[in-house]
């Protein structure tokens, strides 16, 4: 039997690229998605059952919603899915959204239930074309950041005064002042500063302890960091290098799930790493919080 700390592969989830763990405590579920393979996914821990939604475009995140049935950033813009006739409908395109050069990715839904997702640029270029999008529960859009590269890990912290973000390029996370009344964002700082070789920022999710875990693309495993003073905290190993996401479920939300990629590597990467896409799981000794979900 594997040792608490040793992730496990969950069985029969695999993706190209996958990503966007988050628990459903509301079905206890587990969502994920494969942005290049355009499903999402619904997996039953009880059941072993992982049913997917082909959603027709790339996925960037997936969250729950209050009302039941998911909300997605797809390549274009916001969508909702039906879970029992896995139709999808999408929202008015977002403000400065341009799917020629840009696709959404990473996001969740803040304390009070609003939709925050980010874009990032389908081509390299000289400046960073992402932007990160909010989500009203009135279904109003807004703008909230510009100069985006790649927009990844999202979360809050408990005390609902802290919105972490992490633009992927820029190798930290960054903590901005959140109002929970209204969705501002003020005061950008830098709180953790991740070194090269342990690979560059993705997903991430807080804690119970108030902790910040990070999934490692290309670095092998997903950290645990205190964002009050930057230290990198734990780490666990993963046998695929391309860590996209994490999350923590289970009804008592002491698993983490995590989700690894498989697109880019070169075969000879793939004969070395052939769970590369798999959904893993783990029990690291804390608990994590549980996910909101959106309120519109
Ligand atoms: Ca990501």
């Amino acid at each position: 039997m594997a040792s608490p700390c040793e992730p496990e592969q969950v069985p029969d989830c695999r993706a190209i690229l996958g990503e966007g763990a988050i628990w459903n405590r509301a079905l206890e579920r587990l969502h994920w998605i494969d942005i290049e393979g355009r499903r999402v996914f619904t997996y039953d821990p009880a059941t072993g059952e992982n049913r997917a939604y082909d959603v027709g475009q790339k996925v960037g995140t997936v969250v729950p919603r209050a009302r039941g049935g998911l909300m997605l950033a797809l390549h274009e813009g916001f969508a909702t899915l039906d879970l029992d006739s896995g139709r999808v409908a999408p929202l008015p395109r977002p403000p400065e959204h341009d799917p020629a050069i840009v696709r959404f990715n990473d996001g969740k839904c803040d304390p009070a239930g609003r939709f925050w997702a980010g874009t990032m640029a389908l081509v390299k270029g000289p400046k960073p074309l992402g932007r990160l999008h909010r989500l009203d529960a009135d279904g109003s859009m807004h703008v909230m950041l510009r100069d985006v590269a790649t927009s990844n890990g999202i979360g809050w912290s408990l005390d609902r005064r802290t919105l972490y973000f992490i633009d992927t390029p820029l190798r930290r996370v960054d903590a901005f002042n959140y109002d929970d009344a209204t969705g501002a964002i003020t005061s950008r700082r830098a709180v953790i500063t991740v070194p090269p070789d342990l690979g560059r920022p993705d997903g991430s999710t807080i804690d119970a302890e108030d902790m910040i875990w990070v999934a490692m693309f290309e670095g092998w495993g997903v950290t645990r960091w205190n964002p009050r003073t930057g230290e990198l905290l734990q780490t666990i190993r993963l046998p695929v290098a391309r860590v996209t996401s994490c999350a923590f479920g289970a009804p008592d939300l002491d698993t983490l799930y995590i989700t690894s990629a498989r697109a880019g590597l070169t075969d000879e990467q793939l004969a070395a790493q052939p769970l590369a896409g798999c959904l893993f799981k783990v029990r690291p000794g804390v608990r994590g919080v549980p996910a909101f979900a959106y309120q519109g």
